[in-house]
């Protein structure tokens, strides 16, 4: 190769539209994640995410534009690719009724694995989940976190080189989602690529880049340090601050009603607002003290909540962007 090699890219996807008889489901989605990155996709409930990831699956063909999975197209060779993918659909795909082991040992044989590769699957699952305790144990017992993390082992146990999880994380409790993520590190740092749908900021704040789907469109993708530099969402003549104050909500009612206040929501004990340059530091913790909230003020840069926040008021303005933030 006589130019430098590109990134190796594990997924592309190209002008992609997906249309369900009259109503469009993705429309012109264009991403391409490098391998061995964790991609998060973000959106509300019907915006296409899972769509999206059943047709890189190989389970629905794109309506125009192109797609591939370690350089195979999703529309002629989807048998092929689900060889080389783990799959972790939405909804919880084991049997209830049989055990783990049995849930395992029927994963292995879809998989195609026999003799020495199914036994060396099995341990595998067995040894990235530490499921060993519960091998007996129905599935359908199991705690949320330890589903998931079932469900998980099961969808690796071929070795894939991609692996698609569809809002894995959706309502497990905390400590199980931190140690799911720590899963997905793990495979991260043995060159897996994931792409993974969640609604949790704290999680997009995890992913190595992030897009954010929004009534089929792809809004914006790039890594969360460069969204959280886009001019839609660090408006002109206006700075973030964190008011820290002791009733926040009261606040937070009071601070709307000024003029200078541009926009205001609660975190905890804090007011996150954004205040017009012309009002300078002193004079608005004058005001603040007058109106019975003494606080401190701290400036702070948006979160991926405020991102995806400023990025939907925009969509709703003007229909139709897609903006390529590069690292
Ligand atoms: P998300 O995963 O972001 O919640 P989906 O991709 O599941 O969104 O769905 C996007 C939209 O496409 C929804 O309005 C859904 O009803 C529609 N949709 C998905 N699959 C089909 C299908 N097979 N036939 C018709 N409509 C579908
Ligand atoms: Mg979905």
């Amino acid at each position: 190769m006589t130019a430098a090699s590109p990134v190796e890219r594990a997924i592309v996807v190209e002008n992609v539209t997906r249309n369900f008889g009259d109503f469009v489901a993705l429309s012109d989605v264009s991403l391409s994640v490098p391998k061995g990155l964790i991609y998060g996709l973000l959106g509300p409930n019907g915006s296409g995410k899972s769509t999206l990831i059943r047709l890189l699956c190989g389970l629905l063909a794109p309506t125009s534009g192109k797609a591939s999975v370690l350089g195979l197209d999703v529309a002629t060779n989807g048998e092929n690719i689900r060889r080389n993918i783990g799959y972790m659909s939405q909804k919880f795909a084991l049997y209830p009724d049989l055990t783990v082991m049995e849930n395992l040992q029927f994963y292995a044989r879809v998989y195609g694995l026999t003799g020495t590769r199914l036994k060396a699957g099995i341990q595998s699952a067995l040894d990235l989940t530490h499921i060993g305790p519960y091998t007996n144990r129905r599935a359908g017992l199991l705690s949320g976190g330890w589903k998931q993390r079932l469900a998980l082992g099961a969808a690796l146990m071929h070795e894939p080189r991609v692996v698609f999880l569809d809002e894995p994380t959706a309502g497990i409790d905390p400590v199980a989602r931190r140690e799911l993520w720590d899963l997905l590190f793990a495979l991260s740092a043995r060159g897996i690529t994931l792409l993974v749908t969640t609604h949790y900021m704290d999680e997009a704040e995890r992913c190595g880049e992030v897009g954010y789907l929004y009534l089929s469109k792809l809004l914006v993708t790039g890594t969360p340090d460069t969204l959280k530099q886009l001019p839609a969402v660090n408006h002109a003549g206006v700075r973030r601050l964190e008011i820290e104050t002791t009733s926040s909500t009261r606040a937070l009612t009071w601070l709307r009603t000024q003029p200078y206040c541009r926009a205001a929501t609660v975190f905890g004990s804090a007011v996150h607002a954004e205040i017009e340059i012309a009002m300078p530091d002193e004079e608005l913790n004058r005001r603040l003290t007058a109106a019975g909230f003494p606080a401190t003020l701290r400036e702070i840069a948006p979160s991926l909540e405020d991102v995806f926040v400023a990025l939907t008021e925009q969509a709703a303005r003007d229909r139709g962007i897609l903006q390529k933030v590069s690292a």
